[in-house]
């Protein structure tokens, strides 16, 4: 807990109590996401629950012009409005679960390259949090699957590092289900002490009709896409479950989160997303040969 202010002090020691977020998260709330959906996927149910609409803010940092990505590039067409509608989504999204349009920011850095742009990212992103002052900064898992998702924990811890801006940073999941795993679900190898959770069982209707608002992700946008990005099954399950937060703690950065060694957590963070990628590519190729055929 060195170096963090009484405020924050409090939050560490008391989560474990916490059944509700409107007992811990109080104040202004920053949510970064790289991408329009990250933010009712992670923590649209505390979003829905939390009173403050006023005070809840979300950055968006990419444009949204990569999902879906062709399967055959030089083949398959992409909309020049895609990063629009996908804003409106986010619009409609936010709405029904209550943040007003204003408190919205729409980066439009390029998605999947933000990596490539982490000085300019932290520029930006300084600026609106010294603009907002949040008390709290919800961010993507330290170990999470999407090289924008981590390009963003990077650039905000290293904000915070640099007294750039102050605020108790919270880490949020997309990505958590590592099937490479024994236990399928890295938050399953986090020291207890860190991580919280929420059931979200009063407002799942709620955020469902919010993530049903994300038409480009949860359908066949385009007509050369063999399935939708977010598929029916998987938006039930992230409606059903709790949302679980990691609250950061300076003195355990990187992998000091985790109950046990983590050669292997290290080798299928590097691996598994390859071999996803490279599976549904595979599949959706063949499917698109076999409908040719056919
Ligand atoms: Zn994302």
């Amino acid at each position: 807990m060195t170096g963090q202010t009484d405020a924050n002090s409090r939050v560490v020691e008391t989560h474990f109590k916490v059944t509700n977020p409107n007992e811990l998260f109080r104040g202004t709330i920053l949510i970064i996401a790289p991408h329009m959906d990250d933010e009712t996927l992670a923590c649209g149910g505390i979003i829905a629950k939390l009173p403050q609409k006023e005070q809840i803010h979300i950055i968006y940092a990419t444009d949204g012009m990569k999902s879906p990505s062709p399967i055959f590039p030089r083949r398959d067409t992409i909309s020049p409005d895609l990063g629009e509608l996908r804003v409106k989504e986010s619009k409609s999204a936010m709405r029904l679960l209550g943040v007003p349009d204003e408190n919205l920011h729409f980066l439009r850095m390029p998605e999947a390259k933000i990596r490539e742009k982490k000085i300019a990212l932290l520029e930006k992103l300084s600026k609106i949090i010294n603009d907002i002052k949040p008390d709290f900064i919800f961010i993507p898992f330290r170990y999470d699957r999407h090289q924008d998702h981590l390009a963003i924990n990077d650039v905000v811890i290293k904000g915070l590092t640099q007294r750039l801006f102050k605020a108790q940073i919270v880490e949020y999941f997309v990505y958590y289900r590592w099937k490479l795993l024994p236990l399928q679900d890295i938050r399953k190898y986090i020291k207890t002490q860190f991580l919280i959770k929420f059931s979200i069982d009063d407002v799942a209707a709620q955020k469902r009709k919010a993530l049903d608002c994300y038409k480009s992700q949860t359908t066949l946008f385009y007509p050369w896409q063999t399935r939708a990005i977010l598929n029916s099954a998987l938006l039930d399950e992230e409606c059903q479950n709790p949302e679980y937060f990691l609250i950061y703690e300076p003195s355990y950065s990187g992998a000091a989160i985790f109950k046990h060694s983590i050669i292997w957590i290290k080798i299928v963070h590097y691996i598994e997303p390859f071999l996803q990628r490279w599976k549904y590519f595979t599949q959706a190729r063949l499917k698109r040969a076999l409908k040719n055929y056919a």
